[in-house]
């Protein structure tokens, strides 16, 4: 059995346009452990069992070498056989994961879920902001396919960076795509919560209405076949939450990643 790791990145140092990201994974951790449900995934797999889990804590970073330690951190736990799930934070950590990822895994195929590509070349001058890590990623040929799910913010820039990097897309428009999803693997998963309407998580810095409910979205992950080797929940921002409710559908997602990951290849 896979055992999946959770890490907390708590940085949000590359956000556009509010912080408060960095605040999210102790209070993702605290829904996903909350006395209100059990540590059942839907998928049957009890995470309360003995070792089926392991807490790595959150890393303590400095805004400076932030990248470095994250990368260096996830490296670690790859090294020990454990199949990380990073909470973020800000979806800019994605790339220093992947890189980390990328060395161990050299065919990875990434399913991305947000409401935004995040493949820009740069955004408000930042090459690193959370807008762009996909076009890091994708330029630095560190994943050999990204799946885009629920995207609605599409521009002429990053269509034209979806076209150069051969993005496969699921708009909002076109969706479900079920069947994109079973693949073989390495996969690894990168949620950005704002790909889910913001009615259901209003805890987000950028609320993009029209996007899928935590039940579609659900149904995608556990669409996902093939050998999930890593994971990252990101952009949760606590600071925008009402009732913690947002919280809550993180812990959720969670639960069912940590599932899908035990019982994966
Ligand atoms: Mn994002
Ligand atoms: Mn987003």
């Amino acid at each position: 059995m896979n055992v999946p790791t959770i890490l907390g990145i708590p940085f949000d140092a590359n956000s556009s346009y509010l912080r408060g990201a960095g605040q999210a994974p102790p209070l993702i951790r605290e829904a996903f452990l909350c006395d209100s449900s059990n540590l059942w995934s839907e998928t049957g797999v009890d995470l309360g069992g003995e070792d089926v889990y392991i807490d790595s804590g959150d890393l303590v970073l400095s805004e400076a070498n932030a990248f470095t330690q994250i990368e260096t951190a996830v490296e670690q736990l790859l090294d020990d056989n454990l199949r990380p799930i990073c909470l973020g934070g800000d979806h800019s950590i994605t790339y220093p994961i992947i890189r980390a990822f990328s060395r161990k895994y050299q065919q990875l195929t990434i399913v991305h879920f947000d409401a935004h590509p995040d493949l820009y070349d740069e955004f408000d001058g930042n090459r690193f902001s959370h807008a762009c890590p996909f076009g890091r990623i994708m330029e630095e040929g560190l994943a050999t396919r990204l799946i885009q799910v629920g995207i609605r913010t599409l521009n002429a820039h990053q269509k034209e960076q979806a076209a150069r990097f051969k993005v496969e897309q699921y708009e909002m428009t076109r969706l479900p795509g079920l069947d994109a999803l079973r693949q073989h693997g390495p996969i690894y998963i990168s949620f950005d919560i704002d790909v889910l309407d913001p009615a259901y998580a209003p805890g987000i810095s950028h609320r993009e209405p029209g996007g899928l409910s935590v039940r579609e979205a659900i149904r995608f992950l556990h669409a996902i076949s093939g050998q999930i080797v890593g994971a990252d929940i990101v952009e949760y921002n606590p600071t925008r939450d009402v009732d913690q409710l947002t919280a809550m559908v993180c812990g959720k997602i969670l639960k069912e990643i940590a599932g899908k990951i035990t019982t994966s290849d």
